[in-house]
């Protein structure tokens, strides 16, 4: 079967691309915000509402036991998905967010003191900044940020000399929501450790693009969201090195994380049950089981060929197009499109490629540092996943076409 027709199959799969958008077939092309749900996810969901709900750990019958195995068995999933050593280095949340906070919450505050540093890079979004300011603020610690070159690959010489004895963390994504910018993550960990400092390394974008192996990287933290990756929303995943989870506290306090509650003592649960407060969105993980099944059935060779010649497609067609700049140039990219148009406000075209039925996001894309970095206020963004198709392709590039025509 041609990889063009197996993806066709793939396609099929979704039924959300059935539907018209202005009239028009609809062409989904903002992945890296949430991916469309497979068949086999829905379903999931569907049946675990419809006959399987219970809640887990506590149950004393047949069906909380069952729920109570397919959680873990997702956990288990989970590891497996991204090599952890063990299911108890698996914390879910609900997001990449949250998971950073996290970390943030128990891991940071714990180690910083005053003076200490945290490096980031000038590519990271929100969720992988602010949770890091909270911390520093408090801890009278400093946030510095590695310099991002004019091709969107991240200045490593600039990250080199950032780093110092005085880094304690450092958190940087594998993949750029805007630029599509691949990082060199084993490098990034090497340095890092070589200095004494820990890794978290945010998934958000990568998770669904590559096989990611955590024991290879040597990171000590990663964070990504089931929803990029075809599953819910609302479920999400810490992965922590045993060692280091072990030795953080709560970050949230309830049922489920304790062995014993008293008024005058109580004791903490172990990892990774200790940071699941409260009852944990079950659906949501036995779902992202599903998801991880979903893309294992078509494998990561398979995803990388296929989005690679999409994102090359869109890039030759859109590079035509007059007046058009593409941000983000890297050698290693995800699939991952983000330009401006000049002249043109990028909500506009947004809403003019929108009238075409073509989804796209438009915005800052919750990383103004890299906005600020790149001297504008935002951008269009086309981002593409195992179901889309060289048609999506070309009906995006002729309506970006068309738009900019429009204000010349
Ligand atoms: N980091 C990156 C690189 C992302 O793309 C996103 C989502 N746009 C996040 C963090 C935050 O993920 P969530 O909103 O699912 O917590």
């Amino acid at each position: 079967m041609s990889q063009d027709s197996y993806f066709e199959k793939v396609r099929a799969q979704f039924p959300a691309l059935t539907q018209k958008v202005h009239g028009k077939d609809w062409v989904y092309l903002d992945s890296a915000a949430t991916t469309l749900k497979p068949e086999s996810v829905s379903q999931r969901i569907y049946n675990f509402n419809k006959y399987e709900v219970s809640n887990v750990h506590r149950g004393a019958h047949t069906i909380a036991d069952k729920a109570t195995v397919n959680y873990e068995n997702a956990r288990q999933a989970v590891a497996e998905f991204i090599n952890a050593k063990s299911q108890d280095e698996i914390v879910f949340v609900r997001g990449t967010t949250e998971a950073i906070n996290l970390a943030a919450h128990s891991y940071a505050r714990n180690v910083l003191k005053e003076g200490d540093e945290v490096l980031l890079t000038e590519m990271e979004h929100h969720g992988n900044i602010v949770p890091w300011q909270l911390a520093a603020e408090e801890k009278k610690a400093k946030v510095l940020a590695a310099k991002v070159l004019d091709n969107g690959e991240l200045d490593m010489a600039d990250f080199r000399a950032k780093l110092s004895p005085k880094t304690k963390i450092v958190a940087v994504t594998a993949c750029s929501n805007v630029l599509g910018t691949v990082n060199d993550i084993s490098t990034i960990v090497k340095e890092a450790h070589k200095v004494g400092a820990k890794v978290l390394v945010d998934a958000a974008q990568i998770v669904s693009q590559e096989a990611v192996d955590v024991q290879a990287w040597d990171c000590d933290f990663l964070a990504f969201s089931g929803h990029k990756l075809f599953a819910p929303f609302g479920i999400g995943v810490l992965y922590g090195k045993k060692e280091l989870l072990d030795q953080m506290p709560p970050y949230q306090g309830g049922g489920s994380m304790i062995t014993n509650v008293s008024f005058e003592k109580t004791t903490f649960n172990d990892v990774p049950f200790r940071f699941e407060a409260g009852t944990p969105n079950v659906g949501g993980a036995i779902a992202l089981h599903a998801a991880i099944d979903f893309v294992k059935s078509i494998g990561f060779d398979k995803i990388k060929a296929h989005k690679k010649a999409l994102l090359q497609a869109a890039t030759e067609g859109i590079s035509k197009i007059p007046n058009v700049r593409i941000i983000g140039t890297a050698a290693n990219k995800g699939p991952i499109l983000s330009f401006v148009v000049e002249g043109a406000h990028h909500s506009d075209i947004g809403q003019i490629l929108d009238q075409q039925g073509i989804a796209v996001r438009a915005g800052h894309h919750c990383t103004q540092p890299l906005m600020k970095r790149f001297g504008i206020t935002g951008t269009v963004r086309a981002s593409f996943s195992v179901y889309n198709n060289m048609q999506d392709v070309e009906s995006f590039v002729k309506a970006v076409k068309k738009a900019q025509e429009l204000f010349q």
